[in-house]
C-alpha cells in the first residue's frame, strides 16, 4: 500500500540510506513509498537490516529537500 509523508519526517522512507522505492513529488515536499516494502538500510543505525519505510533511527539523513 502506498503512503505519502513530508520529506523532512525522520523515517526510513525519506532517508538517503534506505534502499527502498521512493518517489518524491516535483517540489520534494512529499515522498511516496510502499508501506509493505522492507528494504536495506545502507550504512545507518540498522546497517544491512531490512527496514519498513515507517521505521527510523538517530542516523536518519534527509534525502529530499523542498525546492
Ligand atoms: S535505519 Fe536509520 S539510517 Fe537506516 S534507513 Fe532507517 S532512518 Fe535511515
Amino acid at each position: 500500500m502506498k503512503n505519502k509523508i513530508p520529506s523532512n519526517w525522520k523515517n526510513c522512507a525519506t532517508c538517503s540510506r534506505w534502499c527502498g522505492w521512493k518517489n518524491p513529488d516535483a517540489f520534494c515536499n512529499f515522498v511516496e513509498y510502499d508501506m509493505n516494502e522492507k528494504a536495506r538500510c545502507a550504512g545507518g543505525g540498522f546497517n544491512n537490516a531490512k527496514m519498513n519505510g515507517q521505521q527510523s533511527c538517530s542516523k536518519w539523513t534527509q534525502q529530499f529537500f523542498r525546492k
